[in-house]
């Protein structure tokens, strides 16, 4: 077992990302003892009686206090006020991390609340599922995916981010830092807007009476599947990553609309030409993240790997 690199690591919340990390904390022993809070007492129940964290706390305040490490793991329209409450409980010298979607809304809410002497370093881990809740969480979730540091408003103490990314190393993943800006913009790119097409794509399907619901689930085709996979995420997540990345989103979608416009044209007028060279420079990219190993090539995304069945996706 290695030497832990934080003594006393408190997760506030306990969903996906939060008891994703305990499990892979615990397999490479990164952590004294760990700590964890949720807001409602029915997901703190679960967590004992899975054994999620060393110890469950009624409060986050409870949790924080006496912590090396915390890390914010709740929605990020509630960081503020969880920031807020643990503050005057952190020890000098710890550090105050979180896991939201959102960077630039997540520092403007939470810096002003660390007290002088804790060190604020968000983060970013580029890694998910649909699924939610204090069981959906697993070791593996990190493994050779992206976690993105963000260092707040020019506080960056060189140690803190490097045990910060040591840990993050330790769970498996690979660490880049990153401007809150910048981070914003290609989460739009590459996240954000992607779900917001999916919910879109299912919610056109629900309403186009001409094709009943029976028959969207009963025939629903590989491209349909996988946008429903993406429109199952947690509607609180998401509903605050669209709230707090409002200009990258906005901007992106004003993109992808020009060129859903230009497409819409091309299948008018039998431009065959146009479709064949776009599909064709997609293909390359999905060909390009397949290369960078940051998804199976294997049919069908792979699935049925017993992982992704283990958990329902909340409702
Ligand atoms: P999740 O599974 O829905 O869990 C959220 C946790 O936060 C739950 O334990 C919930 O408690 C708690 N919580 C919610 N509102 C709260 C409040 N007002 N005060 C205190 N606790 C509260 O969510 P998740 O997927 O782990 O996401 C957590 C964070 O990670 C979010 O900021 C999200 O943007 C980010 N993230 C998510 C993904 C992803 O794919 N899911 C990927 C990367 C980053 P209860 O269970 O008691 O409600």
């Amino acid at each position: 077992m290695s030497v832990p690199v934080f003594e006393r690591v408190a997760l506030i919340g306990l969903g996906l990302i939060a008891s994703s990390m305990a499990h892979a904390m615990r397999r490479a022993g990164l952590a004294g003892e760990i700590t964890g809070h949720a807001r409602s007492a029915e997901t703190r129940e679960i967590a004992r009686e899975i054994g999620l964290v060393d110890r469950v706390c009624e409060t986050a305040a409870e949790a924080a206090e006496g912590a090396d490490l915390v890390v914010l793991c709740v929605p990020v329209g509630a960081m503020g006020a969880v920031a807020e409450e643990i503050a005057p409980m952190l020890k000098p010298g710890a550090v105050v991390s979180d896991v939201g979607s959102v960077k630039k809304a997540v520092i403007e809410a939470v810096a002003p609340h660390i007290p002088e002497g804790v060190h604020f370093i968000p983060a970013h881990p580029l890694a998910g599922t649909e699924h939610s809740g204090p069981r959906s969480g697993f070791a593996e979730l990190f493994d050779n995916r992206w976690c993105l540091i963000v260092p707040a408003n020019g506080d960056i103490d060189p140690d803190a981010v490097a045990r910060l990314s040591a840990l993050w190393e330790g769970m498996g993943a690979h660490v880049d830092v990153m401007d809150a800006d910048h981070h914003d913009l290609v989460l739009a790119v590459t996240s954000h807007t992607p779900h917001l097409i999916a919910y879109t794509m299912v919610g056109v399907a629900d309403d186009l009476r001409r094709v009943t619901d029976s028959e969207v689930i009963k025939y629903s085709a590989a491209g349909f599947r996988d946008f429903t996979r993406i429109a199952a995420s947690d509607p609180t997540m998401w509903r605050d990553v669209f709230l707090t990345n409002k200009e990258a989103t906005l901007e992106i979608l004003g993109r992808f609309t020009e060129e859903l416009f230009a497409l819409q044209r091309a299948i008018r007028t039998g431009d065959g030409d146009h479709l064949h060279d776009y599909f064709t420079r997609t293909r390359a990219i999905r060909r390009g993240i397949i290369e960078a190993g940051q998804d199976t090539a294997a049919p069908d995304f792979g699935r049925g790997a017993a992982r992704g069945d283990k958990t329902e996706p909340r409702k």
